[in-house]
C-alpha cells in the first residue's frame, strides 16, 4: 500500500519510521518532510495545510492511506475533504478537531459533561476580562482561544502580569484571531501525563503513558516550549489513576462528543494534571504530540497501520495492541535562542557516527550532501532501556557524538526526581 504522511517534525520522522515495519506498506510519501524523512520517504514539496494541493496529490498518486501530524490541517477539514474524495484518511473531522482548535469549546464541553477541569470563564471583551482577573487568585491561566503553536498560554503570577497578557491577547492581537476570545482560568496543581489514544469513534484505547518536559531549560526553568523532551512509562501514572482517568475523562469523552454529533476519530491527545482531587484536563489535542509520540512509538510492538485500518473502519475493538515494557526516552536538540529567535541552515556534525538509539529529525534540511538545521526543534535522540536509566545513558550518549553551532538541550530530562 501506498502511504502519505502529512508533516514536517520530529514526530512525522517517528510515524514514518515506525509505518515502514509495516508488511503492508510499500512505498511512503512525506508532505513536505525533513532531511531526516528524506532518507526514508519520499519528499513532497506541499505544505502540511495546503489541503487542495494534498488532496490532488493523494488522488493522482492514488495513495491508500494519509496520516496527519499537526492540527492545523485538522483544524482546516483535511480529513473532510479527503473523505468527500473518497479517500482514506487517519484523523478527526474538523467539527471533531474542534476539541484542540477553540479551548473556549473545549471548556463548554468539559463543564456540559462533568468532565474534570479547571475552573474557568471566556471573555470576548478585555475590559470584562480584566475586571474579572481578581476573582481567580494567583498564579491565574490565560489562554488564547485558537491556535497558538503552544505558545498561546500564559501562568500570570501577579496581577499586573495578567493584565498585561489580557492586552498581548486581546488588544495587541499577538496572536492574531486566535485570541478574540481568551480563557481565564485557575492554575491547578499537580503532576501532569499525556495520554494519547487511538479513538475509532465508540471505542477509546489509550496508548502506553507518556510526560513531556515544556520548559527550555534544566529543573523546568525558562520559557515554555514545544516539548524538550519526554519519557514513557509515567512513575506517578499508576494503574488507579489510569482507571480513575479511563472512567471519568476518555470515556466520557468519546460518548459526549458522539452526543454532540461530533464523532472522534483518530487519536486524541488528552493533557491531564493529576491532583489531590483525581485527575483533570487540561487540554485536548486532535493528533499525536510532539515530542511524546516519538517516545510512546519506540515502544509499541504492534503494526500502526492495522491500527489505523481498524479506527477508520470502526472496529478498534477487534485489535489487541502490544507494547514493550521497556521504557522509553528522548530529548530534543534545540538551535541556539530557542524557543525565542535563531538562526537556520548551520551544519549537524557527528550525524554519520553510529548511533545506539535512534535520531529523528525535526527542524533539519538536506541539501548538497549536507544536513542543516532549518527549525528551533532540529533532533530528537531516542532509546528504549530495560530502565529509564538505560534509556537515559543511551540517548545522552549519542547526543554527545552529534552538534551544530549554539546548539543546546535539556540534561535532566528522566532523572527521577
Ligand atoms: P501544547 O503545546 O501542548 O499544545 P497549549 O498551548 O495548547 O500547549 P496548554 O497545554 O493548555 O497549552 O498549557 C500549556 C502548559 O501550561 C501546560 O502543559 C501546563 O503546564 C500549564 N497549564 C495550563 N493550564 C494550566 C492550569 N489550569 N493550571 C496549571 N498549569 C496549567
Amino acid at each position: 500500500m501506498k502511504v502519505l504522511v502529512v508533516g514536517s517534525g520530529g514526530r512525522e520522522h517517528a510515524l514514518v519510521w515506525k509505518l515502514l515495519q509495516s508488511p503492508k506498506v510499500n512505498y511512503i510519501y512525506c508532505a513536505p518532510g525533513n532531511g531526516g524523512i528524506k532518507q526514508m520517504a519520499e519528499c513532497v514539496d506541499i505544505e502540511a495545510d495546503d489541503i487542495e494541493g494534498l488532496c490532488r496529490f493523494a488522488k493522482k498518486q492514488r495513495i491508500d492511506l494519509t496520516v496527519v501530524g499537526p492540527e492545523l490541517p485538522l483544524s482546516l477539514g483535511i480529513v473532510d475533504a479527503f473523505e468527500k474524495e473518497g479517500l482514506r484518511i487517519f484523523g478527526p473531522r474538523k467539527n471533531a478537531a474542534i476539541l484542540e482548535s477553540s479551548k473556549a469549546f473545549a471548556k463548554d464541553f468539559m463543564q456540559k459533561y462533568g468532565i474534570p477541569t479547571a475552573k474557568y470563564n471566556t471573555y470576548e471583551d478585555p475590559d470584562k476580562a480584566k475586571e474579572d482577573i481578581g476573582s481567580f487568585g494567583l498564579p491565574v491561566v490565560i489562554k488564547a482561544d485558537g491556535l497558538a503553536a503552544g505558545k498561546g498560554v500564559i501562568i500570570a503570577n501577579t496581577k499586573e502580569e495578567a493584565l498585561n497578557a489580557i492586552d498581548t491577547m486581546m488588544t495587541d492581537k499577538h496572536f492574531g484571531e486566535a485570541g478574540n476570545k481568551v480563557v481565564i482560568e485557575e492554575f491547578i496543581q499537580g503532576k501532569e501525563a499525556s495520554i494519547l489514544a487511538f479513538v475509532d469513534g465508540k471505542t477509546a484505547v489509550p496508548m502506553v503513558s507518556a510526560q513531556d518536559y515544556k520548559r527550555v531549560f534544566d529543573d523546568d526553568k525558562g520559557l515554555n516550549t514545544g516539548g524538550m523532551g519526554a519519557i514513557s512509562p509515567v512513575p506517578h501514572y499508576d494503574e488507579k489513576v489510569e482507571a480513575d482517568v479511563m472512567q471519568r475523562i476518555i470515556k466520557p469523552t468519546v460518548e459526549a462528543m458522539n452526543k454532540e454529533n461530533r464523532p472522534y476519530k483518530g487519536v486524541l491527545y488528552f493533557g491531564l494534571m493529576i491532583t489531590n482531587e483525581g485527575p483533570k484536563v487540561i487540554e485536548y489535542n486532535c493528533r499525536f504530540g510532539d515530542p511524546e509520540t516519538e517516545a510512546v512509538l519506540l515502544r509499541l510492538e504492534s503494526d500502526l497501520v492495522e491500527i489505523m485500518e481498524a479506527v477508520i473502519e470502526e472496529r478498534l475493538h477487534e485489535v489487541e495492541i502490544k507494547w514493550s515494557s521497556n521504557a522509553a526516552m528522548c530529548v530534543v536538540m534545540a538551535s541556539g535562542g530557542y524557543p525565542g529567535s535563531f538562526r537556520k541552515g548551520y551544519e549537524i556534525n557527528g550525524l554519520e557516527k553510529e548511533e545506539q538509539g535512534i535520531i529523528f529529525h525535526a527542524g533539519t534540511k538536506y541539501i548538497d550532501g549536507k544536513t542543516v538545521t532549518n527549525g528551533g526543534r532540529v533532533l530528537v535522540f531516542g532509546a528504549l532501556g530495560r530502565t529509564l536509566e538505560e534509556a537515559r545513558a543511551i540517548v545522552y550518549g549519542d547526543m554527545e557524538k552529534v552538534s551544530f553551532t549554539d546548539c543546546h538541550y535539556r540534561r535532566d530530562i528522566g532523572l527521577v526526581k
